[in-house]
């Protein structure tokens, strides 16, 4: 027997998403519960994959399911797929365990045929409302299935409707409008309009199945990263027609507000017409609440059965639904998508209002989103100052500053050259999706809160105001015009997502104000979380902002920015110029002082809690002149010969500095810096400890191959802490360790855990020196590497666990197993990167280290780490 390969939606639940599908597994948890929702089946996700296995051919037995299938439809409704007197018409739409905007839209109508077509007319008794639905199916079947430009169909409308709503034109023009349709498909694609109801069935089945390798989906995908395997399934459900008159309605909702969080009904409807009317933004739609006073029963029904489902499936709810002729029908509901800043205000209040525990609301907040409330605002004071050009809905907060682009091919090219860009639209479309993700922000013309734009700008959580209507695009002059104003492509733009608001020029923008629900599931983080976080921080402004987001100590200070502050450089450069031991030291004695001054401004901060401050790591080419100008300018400063410091200059320079005279081999070449450096950190130290503060020092050396590199440093650093201590009869807690950021570090961590008292993971290095691939050439490739799948990510923002990964596994296990006392932590960019900071959690580290900002987005990914360890189900939002 062959394979079942559907489930009516009465057969499935809530729990089969990976085989029905996000949409199909909703759909049939709403019928069990009795909710209102058209029949209908759901071809599973196994089909697709098998369609694939097959050589893009239907599996076995699924053909003959569907036929039987579309026979308990009939049953149901009471009525006959194609048959001319009583019709059965059905939606036919796609839906993958993760919803996905790049996939194929949904067709309405299917089954009309000029035979179905005067049933349904005879039987609604409405004839225009038979036409419309036939030219709108030639035209979602032709745009969707058949793959005919869909502005060929549009500009055939527009010629028709002369500046009339589509509710305006005539039966007899509905009909000439869908020969003209049929028309376009013949001229397109050689063949006239499929007929046969089963045909038509099949192709858009298949179109499903073709949609989930769609260019659209595929970027989705990589963006999300979601597995190709997953595969989609298809829904086929009866219709029911929203567009039956003026007791007839279409729209969609959300449970709470998804841009704030806010609990309270949120959502769009339009009266009397079909279902992606509402999120093309065609027409203007109605916010839910008129709902109350056009249709006030039918509201109060719907909010009790939003209200149940979302106390079903204890999470916020998005539903798309249709009114015919006064009767509701939900046809879907699915977990909402919603910014960061609702994410943490609904996950707090669902445990306020008892939904949902602690463990809950800490698992289902998506730890990356936490990036958007801390994403930066519109300076107020430059707000207050200037008038914006104009305004449209606030549909994802955030500012962002860029230049005004009109194309997404174009955005994408300009991002790739490090530009930064607002992406102007008339409404985006899911084959725009290459251009939003390039974008710093994105601003419409059209569309509502829930179009397009706003759904997926809040899942990447980019700035957007859609919808500005006196926003006039012109697209082959790449111009607009706002009222008084023509922007044109380069000019520079400031949109306000929080407000709606637009400006003309780049505006001054200011760091957020964290609310009182973020705190609140930030301290819930902390009581699961067991892994530490530190921050990457070199001066104190930042190791304050740091501690602010809970940072537990500094993991990493490059000390290498402090010596191009100021006149620091000259003395550096006096320095590497001199010829003798002595000359040199003369010259980091008028850096010492200012060293030691950075240190304790980031002890203060750090009040007992450990600093990690690393010795000099860059190769020392990069502190000296370049051309002949600064040459002879810093010749001229320090009383040498242009000749002299220019083949200094020349010997410097390095065929591969990033594999030259760096990290620790500079120390050990010019050990004096290792000792002023140590000398500035223990000095400083022994101030701020008289100051009554707690000191914690670990002293870290870079880029260690060898254990005899780090003994000679560690000796070198040693002696200066305990002459330091001597001297000034002062007792310090100090530690002395390394990074770990060299192959061959890792393979003999238990010898060098001889000497370290601190291990920590360089994992920008170590990617780098593993892989063979240059952190600073790498970016021109890496995407077209991710392409062709060969890696499923770019290694150096997620850790490449197979490879690099187990490095750092057996290093810590080498080092542990010498030394158990051992601390280990990590200090590259992986460090608040939310998966990386799992895989962390599992090799066992003792704490992470990150950038300021990610801090929270850390302590986050820790707790839920710690959470799944525990068995608990992790279920965060894709
Ligand atoms: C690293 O290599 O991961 C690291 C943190 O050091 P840097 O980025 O300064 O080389
Ligand atoms: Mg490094």
């Amino acid at each position: 027997m062959a394979k079942k390969w559907i489930y009516l939606f009465s057969e499935g639940n809530a729990e089969m998403r990976d085989l029905l599908g996000g949409k199909g597994a909703g759909l049939a948890e709403m019928t069990r519960t009795g909710v209102p929702v058209p029949p209908g089946f759901t071809i599973t996700t196994d089909a697709c994959n098998a369609y694939y296995d097959a050589g893009q051919k239907f599996p076995a037995g699924l053909w003959e399911q569907v036929v039987a299938c579309v026979g308990t439809l009939e049953k149901q409704t009471g009525r006959r797929f194609a048959d001319a007197a009583n019709p059965l018409l059905v939606s036919v739409r796609s839906g993958a365990k993760f919803s996905m905007p790049g996939m194929m839209d949904t067709v309405l109508d299917l089954g009309l045929n000029a035979e179905t077509l005067q049933g349904l007319a005879e039987q609604t008794k409405n004839p225009r409302f038979a036409y419309d639905a036939y030219r709108r199916f030639i035209q979602l079947f032709g745009k969707i299935v058949l793959g005919v430009d869909g502005s060929k169909f549009e500009r055939a409308l527009t010629r028709l409707k002369k500046r009339r709503l589509d509710s305006e034109l005539t039966t007899e023009e509905l009909i000439k409008l869908s020969e003209t349709f049929k028309q376009i498909v013949y001229d397109e694609t050689g063949s006239e309009f499929p007929e046969d109801p089963y045909a038509q069935l099949e192709q858009a089945i298949a179109a499903v199945f073709r949609s989930w390798f769609g260019r659209r989906a595929i970027d989705y995908r990589r963006h999300n990263h979601i597995p190709d395997t997953l595969g989609t399934a298809v829904n086929v459900q009866a219709m029911v027609f929203g567009n039956m008159g003026g007791d007839s309605a279409t729209g969609v909702a959300f449970t709470r507000n998804p841009s704030t969080g806010e609990a309270d009904l949120f959502g769009e409807y339009l009266v009397n017409a079909q279902g992606e009317d509402v999120v093309a933004g065609i027409r203007t739609p109605q916010p839910i609440a008129k709902l109350k006073e056009d249709m006030p029963a039918v509201y109060e029904q719907f909010k009790g059965i939003v209200n149940q489902l979302e106390q079903h499936y204890t999470d916020m709810q998005d539903v798309e639904f249709t009114i015919e002729r006064g009767k509701l029908w939900m046809l879907q509901t699915r977990t909402g998508k919603r910014t960061g800043l609702a994410a943490v205000r609904i996950a707090v209040e669902m445990v306020e209002e008892g939904l949902i525990s602690k463990a809950t609301a800490v698992q289902r907040v998506d730890a990356e989103s936490l990036n958007q409330l801390l994403h930066p605002m519109l300076d107020p004071h430059a707000r207050a100052q200037t008038k914006p050009i104009g305004k449209g809905l606030p549909a994802s907060p955030g500012a962002a500053v860029g230049k005004a682009v009109f194309d997404p091919d174009e955005a994408e090219k300009m991002a790739a050259h490090g530009e930064r860009i607002i992406l102007i639209r008339n409404e985006t479309t899911p084959e725009d999706l290459h251009g939003m993700i390039a974008a710093k922000g994105l601003l419409t013309a059209h569309g509502g809160m829930t179009s397009h734009a706003a759904v997926v700008a809040r899942g990447m959580g980019k700035p957007c105001v859609a919808g500005v209507g006196e926003l006039h695009i012109n697209y082959a002059t790449q111009t607009a015009v706002l009222g008084d104003t023509t922007l044109k492509k380069g000019d520079w733009l400031t949109v306000n997502g929080t407000s709606g608001e637009l400006f003309i020029g780049a505006l001054p923008v200011v760091d957020p104000i964290l609310s009182d629900e973020f705190t609140m599931l930030m301290a819930w983080a902390d009581e699961f979380r067991t892994m530490g976080v530190r921050t990457n921080a070199d001066i104190p402004r930042d190791a304050k902002i740091a501690r602010q987001f809970g940072a537990e100590g500094i993991g990493l200070c490059r000390t290498e920015h402090m010596f191009f502050e100021g006149d620091r450089i000259t003395a550096m450069r006096e320095m590497i110029l001199a010829d003798t031991e002595e000359e040199r030291r003369a010259a980091l004695a008028k850096i010492e002082p200012l060293q030691q001054g950075d240190f304790e401004g980031l002890f203060r901060e750090m009040d007992g809690h450990p600093v990690i401050i690393r010795t000099l790591d860059p190769p020392l080419h990069e502190f000296l002149p370049h051309g002949n100008n600064d040459i002879r300018t810093l010749a001229e400063k320090l009383g040498l010969s242009f000749q002299r410091v220019k083949t200094r200059v020349e010997s410097l320079q390095e065929a591969n500095p990033m594999l030259g005279l760096r990290g620790c081999r500079l120390g050990i070449l010019y050990p004096e810096i290792t000792e002023m450096q140590a000398r500035a950190i223990f000095n400083a130290a022994v101030t701020v400890q008289r100051e009554g503060i707690t000191v914690y020092p670990e002293v870290m050396i870079p880029l260690v191959a060898t254990v005899a590199e780090l003994k000679e440093q560690a000796d070198l650093v040693r002696r200066v802490a305990e002459e330091v201590q001597t001297l000034t009869g002062a007792s310090l807690d100090y530690k002395i360790g390394t990074m770990i950021e060299l192959p061959r570090a890792a393979l003999v961590a238990h010898n060098i855990a001889e000497v370290a008292e601190f291990f920590s993971f360089g994992t920008n290095d170590l990617t780098q020196t593993t892989l063979g691939l240059s952190r600073d050439d790498a970016g021109r490739f890496l995407p077209m590497y991710v392409d062709h799948k060969i890696f499923s990510q770019d290694p150096f923002e997620s850790i490449d666990q197979e490879g690099v990964g187990q490095l750092v596994r057996m290093a810590t296990e080498r080092g542990r197993a010498t030394n158990p006392a051992l601390e280990v932590g990590i200090c590259g960019e992986h460090g608040g990167n939310p998966a990386s900071v799992m895989f962390f959690y599992d090799v066992g580290l003792d704490y992470v280290s990150c950038s300021p900002f990610r801090v929270p987005v850390a302590k986050l990914a820790a707790a839920q780490a710690a959470l799944a360890a525990q068995g608990a189900l992790v279920k965060i939002d894709k």
